[in-house]
């Protein structure tokens, strides 16, 4: 797969970062960034924008199964969850959560409920990064009108979340759910009808769209103040002000459409050469371990503890093949992932794992060269520390 000039050698294993981009959604924005025209004005310039970010409605639409009036565009998946929450939590007071979101939902969680912590809680998870669902239960059922927010897969292990008894559970005594569907969304085959979700959340770029455009789904008929977190001229139904961003949603739209297409005979595929990554990673590196692999999970993700290899020095080790440490997923200094340390991994254990991403362009040739790679700087790297003199 070419992922650009100068790294044109190197293995793209980093579909969770980001996936590159599908020809069709590539061709796409690009067309439309050559069209001009606001979709808000009433011209035919303004008209024909509009019916690109319709057609493209309609294409996320048929992806999730609903209808083109349930979603709410946004600059990607960051915004959604704190619209989510933000809106939910000014009606229903309470937020559950876990342990294992993705910091957009967590710091977000905090900090609307800082001024009044007992409304936060935060479920653990058990040591396959399952939430534990008596637990679940029980916290429910005591604060009734809650905002529950459970990702449906997580971004570090792939790890599926079983919604759909969280989702009855949490409808019975009145609570409303969100799902962070980031990293599902465009992997897996969703039905929104089955899901039985309130609200969702999705991001192009993981599944081959642009980067900076996302969706919020809220099903109709739920019961939300209107609470938009940027303010002007009314667009998306007062949801979310500011120009459309056309080109993004378009290709938003064509990403979704060419993976819903694909969707079961990528994630068999895909599904295969994970399962060939790590069984020839574990058969030549005794001692390593996967993360949840006990969970259902998400074809294309590995997270793979290499005991006793700081996750930076493989990384140095295998410039080849890009590919992600277990560090959290923020800008700044690295800290352990707060996923693997709820799942209970010891802090040396999460600093000496790395997560590798597949995605609908990988092949097996890129597979098999990442396997040597890591195999050969695990190897070294283990020589290394061994070495007489390492402290
Ligand atoms: N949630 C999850 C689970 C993610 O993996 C990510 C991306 N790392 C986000 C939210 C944030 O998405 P975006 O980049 O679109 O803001």
């Amino acid at each position: 797969m070419n992922t650009g000039s100068h790294t044109a050698q190197a293995v793209y294993l980093d579909y969770n970062a980001t996936a590159p981009m599908r020809p069709e959604a590539l061709r796409a924005t690009r067309d439309a960034l050559q069209a001009v025209g606001n979709a808000s004005s009433i011209h035919d310039h303004g008209r024909d924008a509009a019916g690109r970010v319709d057609r493209a409605r309609q294409q996320v639409a048929d992806l999730l199964n609903c209808s083109r009036g349930e979603l709410i565009f946004t600059s990607g998946a960051t915004e959604a969850n704190n619209l989510a929450l933000h809106a939910t939590y000014a009606s229903q007071g309470n937020i559950v959560t876990s342990a294992v979101e993705h910091p957009a939902v967590l710091e977000t969680a905090r900090a609307l409920t800082a001024e009044a912590p007992g409304s936060l809680m935060i479920l653990p998870v058990d040591d396959e990064g399952k939430i534990d669902y008596g637990a679940f239960r029980a916290e429910v059922e005591q604060r009734g009108a809650a905002l529950v927010s459970i990702m449906l897969a997580n971004n570090e292990t792939g790890v599926v979340t079983d919604l759909a008894p969280i989702a009855e559970v949490a409808h019975s005594v009145g609570a409303l759910v969100h799902t962070d569907a980031t990293q599902y969304v465009g992997r897996l085959p969703l039905d929104l009808e089955d899901l039985n979700v309130d609200l969702l959340s999705l991001s192009a770029h993981k599944f081959g769209g642009p980067q900076g455009v996302g969706a919020l789904y809220i099903r109709r008929g739920t019961p939300l103040p209107q609470r938009p977190l940027v303010f002007g001229g009314g667009h998306e139904r007062g949801w979310r002000a500011g120009t459309l961003n056309v080109p993004g949603i378009v290709g938003l739209g064509a990403a979704a459409e060419a993976a819903h297409r694909e969707l079961d005979a990528e994630a068999s595929r895909i599904g295969k050469l994970r399962d060939l990554l790590e069984g020839e990673i574990l058969a030549q590196l005794p001692g390593s371990y996967v993360n949840g692999v006990g969970s259902t999970r998400l074809p294309g993700v590995s997270s793979v503890t290499f005991p006793g290899c700081p996750a930076d020095a493989l990384l140095t080790s295998m410039p080849d093949i890009s590919v992600s440490d277990g560090s959290a997923c923020s800008a700044g200094a690295p800290t352990p992932s707060h996923v693997l340390l709820a799942m209970g991994l010891g802090r040396e254990a999460a600093d000496s794992t790395l997560r590798f991403s597949l995605g609908y362009a990988t092949t097996e040739q890129e597979i098999r060269k990442a396997i040597d790679a890591t195999v050969r700087a695990v190897t070294h790297v283990r020589a290394v520390m061994d070495a007489p003199g390492h402290p």
